[in-house]
């Protein structure tokens, strides 16, 4: 097959099977172009299968201004906008209903297949490209993007058997997606390949990952979930950024999506070994005076033996006792009806100021997206052509494009395969 292959030029090569890529290669080949799908992996939508927890976190039901606010990448908003409105939510929901997924909306907006299954969405991306026609190659790695004279005319890959190969083809589609979760397929190449042509890279760091954090007492929090807490990013000691949510304290560090949803400032700042600390404030319905009078009743219906401790456990989840008691430098054991004013005064800021320092954020192996990646200012934004290649196009995490957690990476992902597949440049 291979050699006929060869023999071919197509209209679009798409290099990488993941959401934006089998997005891109299925409607391309719907609108009747030629179309070689190349992926490197035995199997295309590896990510798809591991996403919201194998149940696919689609897309998020919010209005396009709310969508654009969760755009995190400098410029990402401006850029995304065009793709966004070509192809927005509910062009997305409306797509894979047709495709046979019932889909169903969750707290947060957010929109999951409702067999609740990740696979019902590869699965469906791939009967795309299969309806479609779209010629798929399998275990093949593309090494190389030909350019002649500034216009793209083939690639070069490696095929399963280690042999290099030539396909040519009027365009190409880098669809390769980010750098974590390696174990995907998605392990940077396409930065390589778009470098390679001569197209910058803005730095790429792990992004929506869990923080690290050198406290002494960090391991005995291990398991603790935490619901609803308002976490503060500090650098050099300046409030960065808040965000409100679960917190959970995992082997992996400070994890929870309002943590995550903080990571992408806080690797930034890790990165440029500046001071990072995050302020947990764990009673965050309550102000101080209400927290100080709510003690106050507190003690008085306790009993007069009852420790810190039981007070404590009133306020807190049990995980969190000894701990808050620890930071506010009070004995656990201290009778509650003999605490002074100033110990509870400690208490209570432990309670509203739990600060833990960050020292290092999680592998590439851990990180949900890659923050960084080709340069927005180097492919148009209503095209998603090269600015500096003729016929090459780029979809997907690949780009210096990523968001927030809610299902917004995965429309990106989705919207600029599908602008990218009109081939309008
Ligand atoms: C654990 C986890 C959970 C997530 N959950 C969600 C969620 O619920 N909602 C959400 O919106 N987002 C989620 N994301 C993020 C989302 O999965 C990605 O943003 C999205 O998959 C990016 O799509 P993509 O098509 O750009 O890249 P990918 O899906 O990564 O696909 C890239 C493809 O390119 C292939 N490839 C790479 N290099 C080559 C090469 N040289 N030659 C040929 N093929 C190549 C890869 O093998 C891969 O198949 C999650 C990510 C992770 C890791």
């Amino acid at each position: 097959m291979e050699e006929t292959l060869e023999r071919k030029i197509w209209d679009l090569i798409v290099v990488g099977g993941g959401a934006a890529g089998l997005m891109a290669a299925g409607t391309a080949a719907r609108d009747g172009k030629s179309v070689l799908l190349i992926e490197k992996m035995e199997k295309s939508a590896r990510k798809v299968n591991i996403t919201g927890k194998g149940r696919c976190n689609l897309t998020n039901m919010c209005t396009p201004e709310e969508f654009l606010e969760k755009v995190r990448s400098e410029g990402g908003a401006e850029f995304f906008a065009p793709s966004l409105g070509f192809f927005g939510v509910g062009g997305l929901c409306h797509f894979f209903k047709k495709q046979g997924v019932k889909l169903e909306v969750e707290q947060g907006k957010r929109v999951f297949p409702a067999g609740g299954k990740a696979y019902e969405i590869s699965d469906a991306l791939r009967y795309w490209c299969a309806d479609n026609e779209v010629v798929v190659m399998l275990n093949t790695k593309v090494e190389q993007i030909l350019t002649s004279s500034g216009k793209v005319y083939g690639v070069n890959y490696k095929n399963k058997r280690g042999f290099i190969r030539k396909a040519e083809c009027r365009n190409v589609l880098i669809a390769t997606g980010g750098a974590s979760y390696p174990a995907t397929g998605s392990e940077g190449d396409g930065y390589g390949l778009a470098h390679g042509v001569g197209h910058t890279i803005v730095e790429v760091r792990p992004s929506l990952v869990a923080l690290r954090s050198d406290h002494p007492k960090f391991a005995e929090l291990n398991g603790l979930r935490l619901k609803n807490t308002r976490a503060f990013l500090e650098v050099d000691g300046e409030v960065v950024c808040e965000e409100f949510g679960e917190v959970e304290f995992s082997p992996r560090g400070l994890d929870g999506a309002a943590i995550l949803r903080l990571s992408r400032s806080a690797v930034d700042a890790v990165i440029d070994e500046r001071k990072v600390e995050l302020a947990l404030d764990l009673k965050p319905g309550m102000t101080e005076d209400v927290l100080r009078d709510r003690i106050a009743r507190e003690v008085t219906e306790l009993d007069e033996k009852a420790f810190t401790a039981d007070l404590l456990r009133k306020l807190l989840p049990r995980g969190l006792v000894f701990f808050v008691a620890n930071e506010a430098g009070v004995n656990p054991k201290t009778f509650a009806v003999r605490l002074t004013e100033e110990e509870i005064g400690r208490l209570i800021g432990a309670m509203k100021r739990a600060v833990f320092p960050i020292v290092d954020y999680g592998p590439w192996e851990q990180a949900i997206v890659t923050a960084g990646g080709v340069s927005l200012a180097e492919v148009d934004p209503e095209t998603l052509q090269s600015r500096l290649v003729k016929g090459l196009y780029f979809a997907g995490e690949v780009l210096d494009l990523d968001a927030d957690t809610g299902g917004y990476n995965l429309q990106i992902a989705f919207s600029t395969g599908r602008l990218a597949s009109q081939l309008r440049g």
